[in-house]
């Protein structure tokens, strides 16, 4: 019977909703108005979510995610808090920017791996879309988490016409180069990319098309629980690798999808692409095993309430659902 089997679920848990950078895509450049501390989960409460679905759940991965999770102070605690649970793949996104300074101490903390925003390796791209970003700082943070063994490392592109469109060969090269995963994101209707949405848009067919042309690409085997299709990619002489598409919106995952995110106040998201959450920090504040148990049944009806998405509905943006 369904209901007593142990669901596999993946949770992206948000540290914080601040973040440094401002990318055209995701938060507006002005506006942006900071949660008062007391608002955000403590770590105490986010370890206590993860250990509560760890009970209840096949708990495959832990990825924290933000705003941007190296501004959280502490974070590395936080990591070696939830390692200390022995999660099978504890990973974190961040734009790399204060990557070179802490990649070392995560890893002994015990990450085991890191996703790497880069949408250009063009100083003035990157500063555009990133609008603030140093470029020579996430390409330390690379060299940084590559060196401390965050392995694979994979860098996340998010294509946009008009911007970075023309670059995605020469990222890939440069990514493989270095010896880590490339992965390229198709743009998402929500928050305040939906304004850009037309414009922008590219989907992973046409860059798909784009790579052939200096890539050998050859399919690698599909796991449905995984977002990526993935391609064994061989280039110039000596680099090889793996790349990856994400196409959210023109081929849905939905089907294989085991997400359950967290965001930064403690509202539950079972879809990213829809407006309902669940708050839940009530449940986090206290060991009570009755507050676990009230805990991991919502958390069920929520995994079991997923279904497959037709379209994009909600104003907000990736940086408050955690990315
Ligand atoms: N600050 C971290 C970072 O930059 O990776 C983590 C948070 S960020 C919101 C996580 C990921 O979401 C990034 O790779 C970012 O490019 C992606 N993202 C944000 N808005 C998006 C959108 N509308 N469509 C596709 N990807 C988006």
């Amino acid at each position: 019977m369904k209901s007593q089997q142990r669901r596999a679920v993946s949770l992206r848990i948000s540290v914080t909703d601040r973040c440094q950078l401002r990318c055209v895509y995701c938060l507006p450049l002005k506006g942006v108005t900071k949660l008062p501390a007391g608002d955000i989960l403590s770590f105490e409460e986010i370890i206590r979510f993860a250990r509560a679905m760890q009970a209840g759940f096949d708990l495959l991965k832990v990825h924290l995610t933000g705003g941007e999770p190296l501004v959280r102070h502490g974070i590395v605690e936080l990591v070696a808090g939830l390692a200390a649970l022995r999660i099978p793949d504890l990973v974190l996104t961040t734009n790399g920017q204060l990557l070179a300074g802490s990649a070392l101490d995560l890893k002994h903390a015990g990450l085991h791996r890191v996703t790497i925003s880069l949408d250009s390796i063009h100083d003035e791209t990157y500063q555009t879309i990133t609008r603030g970003g140093d470029l020579k700082r996430t390409l330390a943070g690379i060299k940084a988490a590559l060196q401390a063994g965050l392995a694979p490392v994979k860098i996340n592109v998010v294509v946009l016409r008009g911007l970075n469109d023309n670059e995605t060969a020469d990222i890939a090269h440069f990514g493989l180069a270095q010896g880590c995963q490339v992965r390229f994101l198709e743009l998402m209707p929500i928050g305040c990319a939906r304004a850009q949405f037309r414009d922008r848009f590219v989907s992973s067919a046409e860059v798909h098309q784009r790579l052939a042309s200096s890539f050998q690409l050859t399919p690698l085997d599909h796991d449905i629980r995984r977002s990526s299709r993935n391609f064994l990619a061989v280039g110039r002489p000596g680099v090889s690798g793996t790349i990856g598409l994400i196409s959210s919106k023109s081929h849905p995952f939905c089907a294989g999808c085991t997400r359950l995110r967290l965001t930064s106040t403690g509202q539950l998201i079972a879809c990213l692409a829809r407006e309902e959450s669940v708050p839940i920090r009530e449940f986090l504040r206290t060991d009570a095993p009755e507050a676990t148990r009230d805990l991991q049944e919502l958390a069920i009806r929520q995994v079991d309430g997923k279904c497959l998405r037709t379209e994009f509905d909600t104003a907000r943006a990736m940086a408050s659902v955690g990315g």
